[in-house]
């Protein structure tokens, strides 16, 4: 699985589509989206418009909450295998641990898993709890969780964990959906390297071994985020930006979402 993507919520089709191009032009090679973005059609097209071989890239999508349960799932991943014009996704999440139903969503990636249409199957919003009550039953581990993660929510306990059980990190809103860019230690550090606020995070996720997708629709940026693989961050820089944590959630709560 690539470290680093482009993310697409809250982008429309069409706008995906233009994204996706412009990321995959500029050496991206993952893309994440979900049933709930309403944009997998634009997603399927960006690719499409690429024209790099589908095995070069690394899709994911996900399970939506009103799609959870077993023949309701196996339906919900075969609509957007549809939409995406795909006949197989490299990650499938279930993309909320909707409490009653998470295990029998569970039973239907493990089978879609073996069927080899999703070559990758995980979760996300997974907090340890809800991993350790799927696993009573799962017969396959999840591989992947993705997860709120961003300077200002580290998330350190359950990245421990995910750590121990060999559960690949994954950070969703890593740039603080763009609301930290401001931060000045962010900042000094960026100026030291030439670079911005956005780059140095997106770096402190790649040294903290946690898989990255920030989303942005615009050219210049998608181009500067992807620019960091030309310098690294010290052990104490590393430190300094994990001293930012004040466990602030932009999201909701996996324990208090409305289903
Ligand atoms: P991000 O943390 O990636 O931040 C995106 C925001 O930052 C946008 O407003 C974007 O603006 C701006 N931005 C991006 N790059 C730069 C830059 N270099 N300089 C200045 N501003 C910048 O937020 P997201 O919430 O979108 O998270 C990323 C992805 O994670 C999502 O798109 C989605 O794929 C996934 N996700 C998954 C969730 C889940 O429950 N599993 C929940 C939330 C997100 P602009 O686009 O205008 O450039």
């Amino acid at each position: 699985m690539p470290r680093f993507g482009l993310g697409v919520w809250r982008v429309e089709d069409e706008e995906a589509a233009q994204a996706v191009q412009w990321a995959l032009e500029t050496g991206y090679r993952m893309i994440d989206t979900a049933k709930v973005y309403k944009n997998e059609k634009g997603v399927g097209e960006g690719i499409r418009r690429s024209n790099i071989p589908r095995e070069e890239l690394f899709v994911t999508t996900k399970l939506w909450n009103d799609d959870q349960g077993y023949e309701s799932a196996l339906k919900a991943f075969d609509e957007s295998l549809e939409r995406l014009g795909l006949d197989y996704v490299d990650l499938y999440l279930i993309h909320w641990p909707v409490a009653g139903k998470y295990k029998d969503s569970w039973k239907a990636l493990e089978e879609i898993y073996a069927s080899g249409r999703a070559k990758v199957i995980g979760v996300s919003n997974f907090h340890q709890h809800h991993l350790e009550d799927l696993l009573t039953t799962a017969t396959i581990k999840p591989m992947v969780d993705q997860i709120e993660i961003h300077p200002t929510l580290t998330q350190e306990p359950l990245r421990a964990y995910l750590e121990a059980e060999g559960i690949a990190v994954e950070a969703w809103s890593p740039l603080g959906q763009g609301k930290i860019l401001e931060t000045p230690k962010l900042i000094e550090i960026g100026q030291k390297y030439g670079k911005s606020a956005a780059q140095i995070i997106i770096r402190w996720h790649l040294q903290n071994d946690i898989i990255v997708i920030p989303k942005s629709v615009h050219e210049s940026r998608i181009k500067e985020n992807f620019d960091v693989f030309d310098f690294e961050l010290t052990a104490e820089e590393i430190e300094q930006i994990n001293a930012l944590n004040i466990d602030e959630r932009l999201g909701s709560d996996p324990d208090s979402f409305n289903f």
